[in-house]
């Protein structure tokens, strides 16, 4: 059988701008390069450079029924136009990370983040002591707590009613082919747990400075990540911000051409 990503049909740039999209996001080497040029393929021309954003659009694959279109027949021209989406690359490096925040700023018909890591690269190593991100997961963690954070303030800082809607995030554990990748639940577990010293580390600076507290000295609550900040920091506690995390495994190389069919639901699901 083909590779399930080989049945994906990709337009590069030509895309409206009325097509849901999804960020993909996460630190380097996580595999965003690989994602893309798996769904490049056969593209004449790739010019993917990782240096600036890039949209590509893709369409589900046809096994893959977008969760709108569950109850309209495939002869529908709305249920073609509906499993349609775009996924805006951003560069994974330090320095570029801002093209991702603007993005988190302004979205446009954002339906929801792609946060790709390398599950295999999470273990938490000892040399993290020294409180610099050595560690691939004090970096993962240091990096997804900022995206956090900064859905959190947007939805805090919304002064209508209404506020934005729910911005829902993927954890895209990647690398599952490799036996030193964890499973999802314990990526998940990792991650919380690190987000959690981020958090605390941040804290502890801030206060020292006197930044982040208001004037009778208390912690400044919509400074810190879930719920006022204290005590052990869980995805659940996103929620109460309308940012609804999950955690899925899958490879994008490696077996029979990549297993990523858990995204691709989550993503239907989103559309
Ligand atoms: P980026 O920095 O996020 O764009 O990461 P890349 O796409 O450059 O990937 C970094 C490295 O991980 C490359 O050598 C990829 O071949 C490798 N890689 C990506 N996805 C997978 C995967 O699912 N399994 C394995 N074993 N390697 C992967």
């Amino acid at each position: 059988a083909l590779p399930l990503l080989l049945h994906l049909y990709i337009y590069r740039k030509t895309a409206p701008t009325s097509l849901p999209a999804f960020l993909l996001i996460g630190p380097s080497g996580a595999g965003k390069t690989a994602l893309l040029t798996l769904l490049e393929r056969g593209n004449p021309s790739p010019t993917h450079t990782s240096q600036a954003p890039l949209s590509v659009e893709i369409t589900l694959p046809s096994d893959t029924a977008a969760a709108s279109n569950k109850y309209r027949s495939a002869s529908d021209p709305t249920a073609q136009k509906n499993s349609r989406f775009l996924l805006i690359d951003t560069p994974g490096h330090g320095k570029l990370r801002h093209f991702a925040s603007a993005q988190l700023v302004a979205p446009q018909n954002l339906k929801g983040i792609i946060y790709l890591v390398d599950a295999a690269n999470l273990s938490s190593d000892s040399a993290g002591v020294s409180g610099s991100s050595s560690s691939g997961l004090t970096e993962a963690a240091e990096y997804l707590h900022d995206i956090l954070l900064a859905l959190q303030k947007r939805y805090t800082n919304t002064k209508t009613s209404k506020g934005p809607g729910e911005t829902p995030v993927l954890i895209a554990a990647n690398k599952m082919d490799l036996f030193t990748a964890l499973p999802a639940p314990l990526v998940k577990a990792a991650l919380e747990a690190e987000i959690t010293r981020v958090r605390d580390t941040r804290a502890k600076g801030l206060l020292d400075s006197g930044i982040g507290m208001d004037e009778d000295g208390d912690r400044e609550e919509r400074d810190w990540l879930g719920d006022g900040g204290e005590g052990k920091f869980t995805f659940k506690q996103m929620e109460e911000v309308n940012v609804v995390v999950e955690v899925k495994g899958g490879n994008v190389v490696g077996g029979q051409g990549g297993e990523v069919g858990e995204w691709w639901e989550w993503i239907s699901r989103q559309l």
